[in-house]
């Protein structure tokens, strides 16, 4: 498989991980943060805008409409967005982790055709593969199954919940096929015949980011919608999943630390009583920081050794990133007391975001079962 390499960078002049990113952020998302967590508006704009200032193509090589700075870039973006608001810093992981699988296929026309796409945000999108990296961790069954027919494969069952998708979207699944080791990733559009998208659950603090029911029945994929077959797979995951993964701690980052900015300000005020909590601004800060500088680290030695093994070091990372944005969120909302109670007072929001971070796949209770399968050598991969 011919994989062209990124180009880590960057910092730009002003600090910012983009040029434009913090403009972006004040005008276009700070004022629509709250409705989309009380009313779950879909903050499409910001995407498409985000994406036009190469928001979404830093997991991209420029040959394909991307920026290529690299997992560095990717995750300081997600960071800066999540800061603010961790649902839309989601809906920005779901188009990465969207267009990196796209960056690393065999499949030449996806790439040519769909992925400039998605790494210029012209085309929204996300993934559906939390079902298919748990059936892959022995946690549970993969929901869908194909069979090989003329020209690709034919595919039924149904995926709970993808986000950032929609009729005009796409996404790609992993694919348990009939008599064959290893998944099928497939691409999908949200009116691919066959496909049907339920929207018949609704979510705490992730309401805006447009999620949905993939219900498949006989859907055809044919092989021009192949990003990896099941015989490529092992490689395809080795080489995607660090990064897939890693990216999430973007969302982790940027919640701590905006949770450690609340505390702050709340010390001003209240200091002489905060002092009595048991989670300090400082403590969390300095904790922070070193989980900023690891992650960062870590991003750049995958980007230069893309064939290099990092799962166990991303799975421990991530796992860390769970639990301090749990931590840091339960601070901060015993920092703000009542006031953090108020509907629309960002502690309970970043209560309610941080779980998000530690339930989405892999979950905290995930990742411990897969750095306990690597400690003890019991690896139950079953695809
Ligand atoms: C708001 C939101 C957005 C998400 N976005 C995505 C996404 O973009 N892509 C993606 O692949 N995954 C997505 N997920 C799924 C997520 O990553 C987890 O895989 C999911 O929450 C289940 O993991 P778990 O650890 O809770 O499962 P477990 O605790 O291991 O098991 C719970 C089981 O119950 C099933 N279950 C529970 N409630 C329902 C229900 N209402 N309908 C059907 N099955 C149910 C689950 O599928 C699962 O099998 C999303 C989940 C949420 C809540």
């Amino acid at each position: 498989m011919q994989v062209e390499m990124l180009k880590p960078v960057m910092d730009t002049e002003t600090g910012e991980s983009l040029p434009g990113m913090a403009e972006l952020i004040r005008t276009e998302l700070c004022p629509r943060v709250v409705s989309i967590d009380l009313k779950g508006e879909y903050p499409r704009e910001f995407m498409h805008k985000l994406g036009a200032i190469g928001g979404f193509g830093a997991m991209v090589a420029p040959q394909f409409g991307g920026t290529g700075y690299g997992l560095k870039n990717a995750i300081r973006i997600i960071e800066d967005v999540s800061r603010e608001c961790v649902s839309t810093g989601f809906m920005v992981w779901a188009q990465y982790a969207c267009a990196w699988y796209l960056q690393n296929s065999s499949n030449l026309a996806i790439r040519r055709d769909v992925l400039p796409l998605i790494a210029k945000g012209i085309v929204l999108g996300g993934t559906g593969q939390s079902n298919a990296m748990k059936s892959c961790a022995a946690i549970e069954d993969n929901r869908l199954t194909a069979k090989r027919v003329d020209g690709g494969y034919l595919v039924n069952g149904t995926l709970p919940w993808v986000s950032n998708i929609g009729i005009d979207h796409y996404f790609h699944v992993g694919i348990d096929v009939e008599n064959e080791p290893g998944l099928l990733i497939a691409l999908v559009k949200g009116d691919h015949p066959g496909l049907t998208l339920n929207q018949n659950a609704h979510f705490i603090a992730m309401e805006g980011t447009n999620t949905f029911a993939c219900n498949f029945k006989g859907v055809f994929i044919s092989n021009e919608s192949v990003v990896s077959h099941p015989s490529e797979f092992t490689q395809f995951k080795s080489r995607t999943k660090a990064a897939f993964i890693l990216m999430q701690m973007g969302m982790g980052l940027g919640l701590i630390d905006a949770c450690v900015s609340m505390m702050k300000r709340s010390n001003k005020t209240h200091g002489h009583v905060n002092c009595f909590l048991d989670d300090q601004a400082e403590t969390i800060e300095s904790e922070l920081l070193a989980a900023r500088e690891a992650c960062y680290r870590l991003a750049d030695k995958i980007d230069a050794m893309p064939d290099a093994n990092h799962e166990r070091e991303t799975l421990a990372l991530r796992l860390a990133g769970g639990e301090m944005s749990l931590k840091a969120a339960n601070s901060a909302m015993l920092h703000l007391g009542a006031k953090g109670y108020l509907v629309g007072n960002a502690a309970q929001r970043r209560v309610r975001e941080a779980y998000f971070i530690a339930i989405v796949t892999p979950a905290i209770k995930h990742l411990r079962k897969e750095l306990h399968d690597i400690d003890t050598g019991s690896c139950a991969c079953t695809a």
